[in-house]
């Protein structure tokens, strides 16, 4: 049986630049954007159409951040290379709300790309079923399968409903399950498997942020774009230029700077220059927008603790299969909770080498206008410890492993797998700091306190934002590009001020 060869080529290599990626900056601008996730792009495109000056610096060579691909060649066969592999990053699957905030914030177009997945499975030791993830399909479930009387799925439903984002959050999501739910491992099992999945929730997490992310995703299930995230990146890039936004990848922004006497931003500096501004919109971790772009001398003492007090979210590895286009794949599923786990621990997921994982698997509809790809990656929830210290080869070996281990669970799932696979390559946290930046290689940014300390920036320094993922809800997707178009709105709303107090001298200057 021919086996699949594992890509030690490492992706955590950076290319050489050619020429200043900020040779055409202007000295000024309205707004500075620090990064291309979806969270800087969505801020940016808000505030470009409401006519500012925005410029947007991204310290990678693509646009996206996490949301991104890449692309691998094809085998060399007798008739020429394949047609190659392309692999999503993060276009794993979001809530229907990803429809109109596209609308509202993007393009029609891009709206009318995001489609329902076909089919989600979950297959482990207490169950193995296949849900459109919907309200109404748990609760058939919950009641046909788990054997749970239909008032008390209800009821919790009703307490999702009622549980209210300002409250204190006082209750965990461990306490919410054991409160409907009292020792039914399986029955967690299936309410939070996903949602930890998709956003490292735990069960010590706030109930109120799995109530709003699980029923987001209850109306009505579980999204993707179709033509993939190099067609959604491509479609913004060019909606963003429509609206003149300067952008500039490569560019790493060095520092946000602030006035020597008053606390307020006057810009960046990047690539050596200094690039004055209004506002700055940070859509760096927020940690690090605090303690090494801007710097921990220029918050009250109180800020300080609050920010060193936040934990960051948990990191995650990935391994990406490109099946060998003679062969294709089978339908099995497009969503795949996969555990040989006997019952479900949330903080068990981040084992090494562990028994659980999804699988996402890309059929050629997923992009139909291009060659017909197959690929499938599988996720997983990992910590960067297990692989900082690891020197090269120890690092390339525990890869491999991975690759190996998680090739064997697919196996379970395609008995053939082995023999369709065609290119393996894993990512790690390691992978993820590097190409983002982010501390630990954190694929949901902060836990939930992340968020005060994010919303509470501006009082700090008059002109800073941070727009990125802080806690469950403004994180994944949907989160990040909301927070995206909120905090554009906060700036708008500033530089308005600005303007008026400029036009009338009786008015105080908000910065
Ligand atoms: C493996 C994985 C799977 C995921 N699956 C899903 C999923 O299925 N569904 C879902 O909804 N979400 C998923 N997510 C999460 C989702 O991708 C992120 O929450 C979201 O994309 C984050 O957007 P963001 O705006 O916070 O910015 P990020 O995507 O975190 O981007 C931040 C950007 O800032 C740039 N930057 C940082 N510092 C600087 C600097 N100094 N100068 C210039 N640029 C800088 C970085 O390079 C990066 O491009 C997944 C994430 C990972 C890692």
């Amino acid at each position: 049986m021919r086996s699949p060869k594992y890509y030690r080529g490492s992706s955590d290599g950076r290319r050489p630049l050619a020429g200043d990626p900020v040779a055409k900056v202007q000295s000024h601008y309205d707004v500075v954007v620090v990064g291309s996730g979806l969270g800087g792009l969505t801020a940016a495109n808000v505030l470009a159409r409401n006519g500012h000056r925005v410029a947007l610096f991204e310290q990678h060579y693509n646009l996206g951040g996490l949301a991104t691909w890449f692309k691998r060649p094809g085998e060399r066969t007798e008739t020429g290379r394949g047609q190659g592999h392309l692999f999503d990053i993060s276009l794993h699957g979001f809530p229907v709300g990803m429809k109109k905030t596209c609308r509202k914030y993007w393009t029609p177009e891009i709206a009318g790309a995001i489609h329902r997945l076909e089919g989600v499975r979950f297959s482990n030791p207490q169950f193995d079923l296949e849900t459109d993830f919907t309200r109404a399909d748990f609760t058939r479930l919950l009641v046909e399968h788990f054997g749970l009387e239909s008032a008390r799925v209800t009821g919790f439903y009703d307490t999702l409903a009622q549980m209210d984002f300002f409250d204190p959050p006082n209750a965990t999501i461990g306490d919410l399950f054991e409160e409907h739910f009292p020792g039914r491992n399986d029955v967690h099992r299936l309410l939070l498997e996903a949602i930890s999945y998709a956003n490292g929730s735990s069960l010590g997490d706030p109930a109120i942020a799995y109530a709003i992310v699980f029923t987001n995703f209850m109306s009505q299930g579980i999204f993707t774009f179709r033509g993939g995230t190099d067609w959604l990146v491509r479609s913004m890039r060019a909606e963003l230029l429509r609206h003149g936004v300067e952008l500039f990848h490569d560019a790493p922004v060095e520092r946000i700077l602030v006035h020597t006497r008053e606390p307020r931003v006057t810009g960046v500096l990047v690539g050596g220059r200094e690039v004055r501004a209004n506002v700055v919109i940070s859509n760096a971790n927020v940690l690090s927008t605090v303690q090494r772009l801007v710097g921990e001398e220029h918050f009250d003492v109180d800020f300080v603790r609050q920010t060193r007090a936040v934990r960051l979210n948990t990191a995650s590895c990935q391994v990406y299969f490109g099946m060998r286009a003679s062969q294709g794949l089978p339908w099995i599923t497009d969503l795949l909770m996969d555990s040989t786990a006997p019952t479900f621990a949330s903080e068990a997921l981040r084992e090494f080498p562990g028994h659980s994982r999804t699988f996402s698997f890309y059929y050629p509809s997923v992009r139909p206008e291009g060659p017909a790809r197959h690929a499938i990656v599988a996720s997983l929830n990992a910590r960067y410890e297990d692989w900082a210290p690891l020197d090269q080869p120890s690092y390339e070996a525990k890869k491999a492993q991975l690759a190996e281990h998680t090739l064997a669970a697919l196996e379970r799932h395609l008995p053939d797998a082995r023999a369709r696979v065609e290119h393996v390559e894993v990512a790690t946290p390691r992978t993820f700091a590097f190409y983002t930046g982010h501390p630990s290689g954190t694929s949901f940014g902060t836990k939930f306190e992340g968020l005060d300390v994010s919303q509470r920036l501006p009082e700090q320094i008059a002109g800073l934002f941070h727009a990125g993922s802080v806690g469950i809800i403004m994180s994944g997707w949907l989160g990040a590009a909301n927070y995206g178009a909120i905090v554009a709105n906060r700036a708008d709303a500033l530089l308005h001020s600005l303007v008026q107090a400029a036009e009338d001298p009786h008015l105080k200057s908000p910065l």
